[in-house]
């Protein structure tokens, strides 16, 4: 597979307009890049969107996942999905359609970290991952955002927040009660889920060199998109 060594921007000769933001469960990655990507007029790039529709391909086909670390390059070529260029994003299409809400599905969700960890699938991922700008700026968020696909981006942002904080974020957006045991029991799964990204042997999650580091605990979301749009005006300011 070929893996270019620079990153195609199809940002003009002005340069890359891409901003990351890496960071663990439940930071909020996703919901704020979609707000600052609207701010700054770029497309939002939701990575995990891909690596979730990927899983759920597999699932659909009925390979087991114990088969997962041995597919090769063919057979993960073979599953048809496409990233379609939105107003505002990107749409994930697998055969041909968007899953829409089966990508959040629990099934998906428990299995797609043990997707993460394989070295052919996250290579299929990053091509799909490096033509998105060729369509214009994005905001691409995910683990590996800054580190691996877009290390030439002008602004890498990584978000973090405590274990609790996240887990009661993830309740709340999947419209859940926030009781204790609630609490407790989302935790110990978005626990699991980072110690599984940021323990794997390929591209674990990390702080990228350089990397605007916002630690959400405290922050109201405005604040934080605030914070995320005012560095990028600077970032970007020259290639925009
Ligand atoms: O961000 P989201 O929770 O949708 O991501 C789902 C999973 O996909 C993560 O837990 C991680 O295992 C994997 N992922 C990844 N690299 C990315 C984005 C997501 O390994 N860039």
């Amino acid at each position: 597979m070929s893996r270019p060594s620079t990153v195609p921007t199809g940002a003009g000769p002005a340069g890359p307009q891409i901003v990351t933001i890496d960071g663990p469960a439940g930071s909020g990655k996703s919901t704020t890049a979609a707000v600052v990507a609207e701010r700054l007029g770029l497309r939002h790039l939701d990575s995990g969107a891909l690596y979730r529709a990927l899983t759920l391909a597999l699932v659909r086909n009925r390979i087991p996942s114990e088969r997962w670390p041995h597919l090769d390059r063919g057979e993960l070529a073979a599953l048809d999905l496409r990233l379609d260029p939105t107003r505002g994003g990107f749409e994930v299409l697998l055969d041909g359609a968007f899953p829409g809400a089966e990508l959040r599905s629990p099934g998906v969700t428990e299995k797609v970290s043990v997707l993460a960890r394989v070295p052919e699938a996250r290579a299929r991922l990053l091509e799909l991952q490096r033509s998105a700008p060729t369509y214009g700026g994005v905001v691409a968020d995910g683990r590996d955002m800054g580190t691996v696909v877009f290390p030439e981006a002008p602004l890498k942002v990584f978000l973090t927040a405590t274990l609790r904080t996240r887990a009661r974020r993830r309740l709340r957006q999947d419209g859940k009660e926030e009781v204790p045991l609630a609490v407790s029991e989302e935790s110990a799964r978005i626990h699991e889920r980072d110690s599984r990204d940021e323990e794997r042997a390929v591209a674990p999650l990390l702080r990228p060199p350089g990397a605007l580091v916002i630690d959400t605990t405290e922050l109201t979301f405005e604040e934080q998109v605030e914070r995320i749009v005012r560095a990028a005006a600077k970032a970007l300011g020259s290639a925009r």
